[in-house]
């Protein structure tokens, strides 16, 4: 991850990972849970031919599938799907066509195929602490979204984030472990930037929220193939956060401020200032954490939503001041 960080220009922009032709492009080629598998094993250095797509979802299609698994994995009705032997054959011989790409935190409470109540060849999974998009998580990011086509990417963080807490609290880390939180960072001073009143949960719930959006940014600041299949309309990508505390999980719709992240970004992923300007302010952080009427809501809408929760952007000609102590280095 962070390791490898000087070299993330190098490899997010030549996609090293996965074959860059991509025929057609429409609507991804994912399918629900059940249906038969065709896609080519993954294998970096043997890609194999793209998958067909016999009954390939829409993006939205793909974000029902994933609402109604988690609405029975919170209402205890999980029906463990796509786990029989049959099913482990089908995807060793045919392969994995999977309808998803998930970006979330490694935490061990946050088990996806649990909480989607998903099974084997469903979801292609990034887990990283604090679901952060740093170089191999992009890199597999588009091995999800480019070579899989799966139509959609979810980002998702989850309350009382352990990775997200050591920034906001400044706990002082040690080993490979500084690399990684530096991804967090900007989000995080954001919050404290311009939520000073937040403290404790509320603070670490905002920052996880803000969290999703920077990482979201990451990705798309950080790949050539995901801009491009974002401009053709053939990927969808959504925030989200679980709640640990509910099992439920909250989508938050796409990025606010895309498009204008898809018109900034280059080869070269923005600096720390520029990144934290795109981290929208995070909602009013007793929603994320179980006390208000609207968290009751199992899912919110995701369709439009995001931007009329946000207030305005900050216009692009004021930018906000880079962020304090140890910001992230520039690209
Ligand atoms: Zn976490």
């Amino acid at each position: 991850m962070s390791a490898n960080r000087p070299l993330h220009l190098v490899i997010a922009g030549s996609c090293l990972l996965v074959p860059s032709a991509l025929a057609g492009g429409g609507g991804g080629s994912g399918h629900s849970p059940a249906a038969p598998q065709h896609a080519a094993p993954m294998s970096a250095h043997r890609p194999g031919p793209a998958p067909t797509t016999p009954t390939a979802p829409s993006a939205d299609q793909a974000l029902q599938n994933l609402r109604v698994g988690n609405t029975r994995f919170f209402s205890n009705a999980r029906t463990a799907p796509n786990v029989t032997p049959q099913r482990i054959r089908e995807t060793a011989e045919k392969g994995q066509n999977p309808f998803v790409t998930i970006l979330s935190c490694a935490d061990s409470r946050v088990p996806l195929e649990h909480i989607f109540d998903a099974g084997i060849g469903d979801l292609f999974v990034v887990r990283v602490a604090g679901n952060v998009a740093d170089t191999d998580e992009v890199g597999t990011i588009e091995y999800g979204v480019g070579h899989l086509h799966t139509p959609l990417l979810v980002v998702m963080g989850h309350t009382a984030c352990g990775a997200v807490k050591a920034v906001a609290e400044g706990a002082e880390v040690h080993g490979s472990i500084p690399g990684l939180v530096d991804n967090i960072i900007p989000a995080v001073e954001f919050v404290k930037r311009n939520r000073p009143e937040l403290t404790g949960h509320d603070l670490i719930n905002a920052a996880v929220e803000a969290n999703v959006w920077q990482s979201i940014d990451d990705v798309i600041s950080g790949s050539e193939e995901v801009r491009g299949l974002l401009t053709k309309g053939s990927l969808k990508i959504v925030g989200a956060v679980y709640d640990i505390a509910t099992g439920k999980v909250r989508f938050m719709g796409e990025h606010p401020y895309q498009e204008r992240i898809l018109s900034l970004a280059t080869f070269e992923k923005p600096g720390a200032e520029e990144r934290a300007m795109h981290v929208p302010p995070p909602r009013q952080a007793e929603e994320m954490i179980g006390n208000a009427p609207a968290h009751a809501e199992a899912h919110d809408d995701d369709h439009g939503a995001a931007p009329a929760r946000t207030p305005a952007p900050a216009p692009a000609h004021a930018p906000a001041p880079a962020p304090a102590g140890n910001p992230k280095p520039h690209h």
